[in-house]
């Protein structure tokens, strides 16, 4: 079942002209409500319960209600991010609840540099075969 914003929660993400859930969402579809400062869904039907939403969220505003046969009625299933680990609690409907945390990465969060030991790109490459910041050595010979 799509994501729903608790409303009492959630702050709109203090005003920010994109808020996270906005930016998360890989179908587009939270919208910042500019008069009542809260995030919403504004195309449930198109949700993928993806959970990114979910687990973005600074105030912990965004549910996703799982379907009846996976988790019953009155259950919850709700993350907590941090930077190294993700803590998932499994709230069952008789009160009871669990937690399990799993780590989400290994290296320090910031600390991977994607262009690290790669050559600088030469704008002069782009028009010619083959990746633009290839070493000059790798580019293919012919092309223009
Ligand atoms: S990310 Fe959370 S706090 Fe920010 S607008 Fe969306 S629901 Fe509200
Ligand atoms: S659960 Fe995924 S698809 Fe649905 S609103 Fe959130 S980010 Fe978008």
């Amino acid at each position: 079942m799509p994501s729903f914003v608790k409303a009492e929660k959630c702050d709109g993400c203090k005003g920010q002209d994109k808020t996270a859930c906005m930016y998360i969402c890989p179908n587009n579809l939270m919208k910042l409500d500019k008069e009542r400062m809260k995030g919403f869904n504004q195309e449930p039907d198109q949700c993928w319960e993806c959970y990114s939403c979910v687990k973005i969220c600074p105030q912990q505003a965004i549910e996703v209600r799982a379907y009846a046969d996976i988790v019953p009625m009155g259950g919850l299933v709700h993350p907590l991010r941090a930077s190294d680990s993700i803590m998932w609690t499994i709230q069952f409907r008789n009160g009871n609840s669990k937690r399990f945390k799993f780590p989400i990465r290994t290296t320090p969060e910031g600390s991977i540099d994607p262009y690290a030991g790669k050559p600088a790109a030469d704008m002069a490459n782009l028009a010619k075969p083959g990746f633009f910041n290839l070493p000059p050595a790798q580019l293919p010979a012919s092309g223009k």
